[in-house]
């Protein structure tokens, strides 16, 4: 009951009107729900969440940090549920318990830097509320604290832990103390003998140490203050783990570690800062290149502060650190100092969003070190909205963009695995492959030998990776189906001259070399797409036939005829057709006479043997008929000013005059009547066909819009194109 007390005037100090009663309450709650648990020290379970209060009271955080870091443990190891929680203390506190626990449930595994990089951030983005991981970091301190009663394999999986993920995050939150203590906690457990020998070693020189940190910091303060700048000054021993990192570093033994103290000049304003390092670099040689001005200059973590190192009064390097006290306050307690309790003003939205800014200031700086060319894409996406972090099975970390889909994780693990993937088991559960990723899955990727990307699957997917994949897949599978059309176009030419593909291999050659393919698949292929026609392969294969006089003289084979009477209806460059087929240009397109798309239109293409691709609009019954084998991909080119004629059918009165007002219509609007059919019926109304020539739907929707409101016209529709005329 005594830490209790401890933590309420701990909390009143800081914060006079705080509800202290609810504080109690949750303690009461706590030492219920866990009675009869112990600890492996042998104490009572309620030390550990009191001694947790007691940190979170430390850093001087709300009452609702306190309540959680008391309840922590509650929903994880008691009967006690997040629900229960909320009615007896609000929402808010237990959001943070349940956001605690679900921290505390995510498989780590030590692995690689970038692993144990992934995994920080994923508990960042994880958390929501950045109170979720101060109250995490506490419950990992107090367990450090308490590592001791642990089995030793145990200890070492903590420490590691902590040294990967706790300790970094502890720093890049600015909560220096906090960082400070973990890494000597875990330095002690995951290197016991090293550990040990250099704690003496710093034992054995303390006496001497701690005088001549006394002489130190009477001669800086003398000197500051004889030159007006008012300061306290503190000189400290680095922590041992910053020492043995030196030592390893620069493969020096302790006793040539010098500046393992460093002293630190707390002042008032900026304005003596840089005054006292003048007074400081007076006073003794400064260090060159060890000069850091951090206050013009903030962290990323905002951590302000002037550095220089300079040679002391016995001829050692000392590190000197000045700044204000304000400055000092956010250097000790980082991210903690910002969350403060604020009277009055307590949760107001423009407050959050502050907090918010800070932090996402402080991840996008720490993304522009990693890489460039990252942060700018990752500035354009809000810090809690631009990555998910998921596991493998083998819980392994990935990160990915917001929005991925498994395709996305799939091509994340291996390029294998997303060419196959055909389905996924996201935390168990089967779930379809448009699913979006969330914060902590574990995803399951279901393979199949016979699965094969497909253009939908462009549609799923997030990442450059993936995305680039999938599409040279779909590449070659269209360049296979080139092969397929090519060589039947091609075929079917050469047999009406009594040949075929497989025979005529020689002369398929030297047509190649004379239109600049490589090889004859190349020639193939170029026919298949359009870019070269049957006829002039026939004319390089085959000249002393004289192909291109006998195609009009002679009359032509079926085939042959057909294929001309289609490459003088079909455009045949991309500029003209104004169709990309599966990102490819200049493939031999046709539009489709059923339904006339129009660029806007929503189109989808399809193989027709021996004649290029026909375009149906995407809604076309004749099209959505047609064998979806035969489908393929096909996009307006944005370049084109092609016309295309489509039909549109009137229904008005018929009235003298009508007529001239409705052609007015279309020559407002610039577009050109090819045909016109118009025929009365029996009530009175005349049914009027137009075909017109048009640049695009916006054209023709403006075309409609002027011709129903003109007066006596009952409807405008647009017809097919083969519609009776
Ligand atoms: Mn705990």
């Amino acid at each position: 009951m005594h830490q209790l007390d401890q933590i309420l005037s701990e909390v009143a100090g800081y914060h006079p009107s705080a509800d202290l009663p609810l504080v109690r309450r949750a303690y009461q709650f706590a030492a219920q729900a866990h009675d009869g648990q112990t600890r492996k020290s042998g104490d009572p379970y309620v030390t550990h969440p009191l001694a947790v209060a007691q940190i979170i009271a430390e850093l001087k955080l709300d009452v609702a940090s306190v309540c959680a870091g008391l309840l922590h443990d509650c929903v994880e190891d008691t009967s006690a549920t997040v629900d229960q929680l909320g009615e007896l203390f609000g929402k808010e506190i237990a959001f943070l318990v349940d956001g605690v626990t679900k921290l505390g449930k995510l498989p780590y595994s030590t692995r690689e830097e970038q692993q144990a990089e992934n995994f920080r951030k994923m508990l960042l983005a994880m958390a929501r509320d950045i109170r979720v991981i101060l109250v995490k970091l506490c419950d990992r301190l107090d367990n450090m604290r308490s590592l001791y009663h642990l089995p030793p394999e145990k200890q070492e999986r903590i420490a590691a832990e902590t040294m990967q993920i706790y300790a970094p995050l502890a720093n890049r939150l600015g909560i220096q103390w906090v960082k400070v203590e973990l890494e000597d906690l875990a330095f002690k457990y995951l290197y016991p003998g090293e550990y040990e020998q250099l704690a003496a070693d710093v034992a054995k020189t303390r006496a001497e140490r701690l005088e001549y940190i006394r002489h130190v910091e009477k001669l800086i303060h003398k000197e500051m203050t004889e030159n007006g700048v008012p300061c306290e000054v503190m000189g400290r021993a680095k922590h041992l783990w910053s020492i043995y990192s030196k030592m390893k570093r620069t493969q020096r033994p302790f006793e040539e570690i010098h500046d393992a103290i460093g002293f630190r000049v707390i002042t008032d304003t900026q304005m003596h800062c840089y005054q006292g390092l003048g007074v400081a670099h007076q006073t003794w040689t400064p260090i060159p290149g060890r000069f850091k001005d951090y206050i013009a200059l903030p962290k990323p973590n905002l951590y302000q502060s002037l550095h220089t190192a300079v040679i002391g009064p016995r001829g050692e390097r000392i590190e000197v650190q000045i700044r204000t006290k304000d400055m000092n306050l956010v250097a000790e307690h980082g991210i903690a100092a910002h969350w403060k309790y604020k009277e009055g003003s307590f949760s107001s939205q423009a407050e959050d969003d502050k907090k918010f800014a800070w932090l996402r200031q402080l991840m996008e700086a720490q993304k522009e070190l990693r890489d460039p060319t990252e942060f700018l894409e990752s500035v354009k996406i809000d810090l809690f909205g631009d990555e998910v972090y998921v596991f493998t099975p083998g819980g392994d970390v990935k990160a990915l963009p917001k929005g991925s889909c498994p395709i996305d994780f799939a091509y994340a693990v291996h390029s294998s695995i997303g060419d196959h993937c055909s389905g996924a088991r996201v935390n168990g559960m089967i779930v379809p492959l448009r699913y979006q990723l969330r914060n902590g899955d574990t995803i399951e990727i279901i393979t199949s030998p016979n699965q094969k990307p497909n253009k939908d699957w462009l549609k799923l997917v997030k990442t450059a990776r993936a995305r680039t994949k999938i599409r040279y897949l779909l590449r070659q599978e269209q360049r296979d189906k080139a092969v397929v059309l090519g060589t039947d176009i091609v075929d079917k030419a050469l047999r009406k001259h009594g040949t075929t593909v497989a025979r005529a291999e020689k002369q398929l050659q030297h047509a190649a070399r004379e239109l600049r393919c490589v090889t004859v698949d190349e020639l193939i292929i170029q026919v298949g797409y359009g870019k070269i026609t049957a006829q002039q392969v026939l004319e390089k294969a085959l000249p002393e036939l004289d192909v291109a006089a006998s195609g009009t003289s002679k009359p032509a084979i079926k085939t042959e005829s057909m294929l001309k009477t289609l490459l003088r209806k079909v455009t045949r460059r991309t500029s003209s057709s104004g169709i990309k087929v599966a990102g490819e240009e200049d493939v031999l397109v046709r539009f489709a006479k059923c339904c006339s798309p129009l660029p806007g239109d929503p189109i989808t293409g399809f193989i027709t043997r021996g004649r290029g691709v026909t375009v149906h609009r995407r809604d076309c019954d004749k099209g959505l008929d047609l064998d979806p084998e035969r489908r393929i991909d096909v996009e307006w080119d944005g370049n084109s000013k092609t016309q295309h004629e489509v039909a549109i059918q009137v229904l008005c009165s018929d009235k003298p005059g009508l007529l001239a007002h409705i052609s007015q219509a279309f020559t407002d609007q610039s577009v050109n009547i090819s045909q016109a059919h118009c025929r009365a019926t029996d009530d009175g109304r005349a049914v009027n066909t137009f075909h017109a020539s048009v640049r695009d739907l916006d054209q023709l929707k403006q075309v409609i819009r002027s011709l129903t409101r003109i007066k006596g016209v009952y409807s405008v529709d647009r017809v097919s194109a083969d519609a009776a005329t």
